[in-house]
């Protein structure tokens, strides 16, 4: 029996401007009413990224916190913010929303390459990540960006960093690390531990719609967002967020998943009660 989809819709990320996307939602009111949007057309999970007001990404907890309670005074969307900020920063700064206990944070489990640079994730580091997560009550979710991050993930499993049930994110077609292909989905797929959720994430236009297909054949959760891709079709760029959230919840209607709301996340992922 397939269990209830989770949409994630990753608003902002570090890397989409506005002059990719002018509906790019970046000051923490936009943000909050682009997740608020999101909500509505399905998206029971946010994940967070805040910018400066000059649009720069930052991981200042001051900007999270101020981004989580306006998200969290329009609706009940679970929300999890990113551990892994943007190309560059260290890993005292990337951490630092994970304080403000929210519900979910990424955590990434592999050094990748982004393009022509590069984002460290040693195990130590990794490690570490783990445990904040652990002390605050936040579930993880363990992105992989090729199949050795998968098997990093094993060890910190193995090591009893990581609690039951485990959620993984597969990002896909990010340039320099593994690309989407459903053989490729698939193969990871059969590589996690059994029994653990996981959400396919195909960066840019093409991976990404066709990772929500994957992720429909393989009873996997899907993501979509200006983060992972701005455009609607070839050439024609998504009005909102919400646009995109409102297509992957047809195709999985349509598919026969039923769309789960923020409480079954709640239950599916076993979140922090509080
Ligand atoms: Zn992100």
């Amino acid at each position: 029996m397939s269990s209830k989809l989770i949409i994630t819709c990753a608003i902002t990320g570090a890397e989409t401007t506005r002059e990719h996307q002018p509906a790019l939602p970046i000051t923490p009111e936009e943000i909050a009413h682009g997740a608020f949007e999101a909500w509505e057309a399905g998206a029971s999970v946010l994940h967070l990224h805040v910018r400066k007001d000059d649009g720069t990404p930052t991981q200042d907890k001051a900007v999270f916190k101020k981004a989580i309670d306006l998200v969290r005074s329009k609706c009940d969307i679970v929300i999890e913010t990113t551990t892994g900020g943007a190309v560059g920063m260290t890993p005292d700064e990337r951490l630092q929303p994970v304080t403000l206990k929210p519900e979910m944070a990424s955590l990434d489990c592999g050094t990748v390459n982004f393009g022509n640079e590069y984002i460290v994730n040693t195990l130590p580091i990794m490690r570490e990540f783990a445990t904040a997560m652990k002390d605050h009550g936040v579930r993880p979710t363990l992105e992989c960006f090729d199949l050795g991050h998968v098997y990093a993930s094993h060890i910190l499993i193995k090591e009893g960093l990581l609690d039951e049930p485990y959620h993984y994110g597969l990002v896909l077609n990010v340039p320099g690390a593994v690309k989407y292909e459903v053989d490729v989905l698939d193969f990871l797929v059969r590589k996690l531990p059994k029994g653990a959720f996981w959400t396919a994430m195909g960066i840019g236009g093409k991976a990404n719609l066709d990772a929500v297909y994957g992720a429909l054949a393989l009873n996997g959760n899907i993501r979509v967002g200006f983060e992972d891709n701005i455009y609607y079709s070839k050439g024609r760029l998504a009005k909102s967020n919400a646009e995109l959230v409102e297509r992957a919840a047809r195709i999985a209607s349509d598919c026969g998943r039923e769309i789960a709301r923020p409480d079954d996340v709640r239950a599916m992922l076993k979140l922090r009660k509080g």
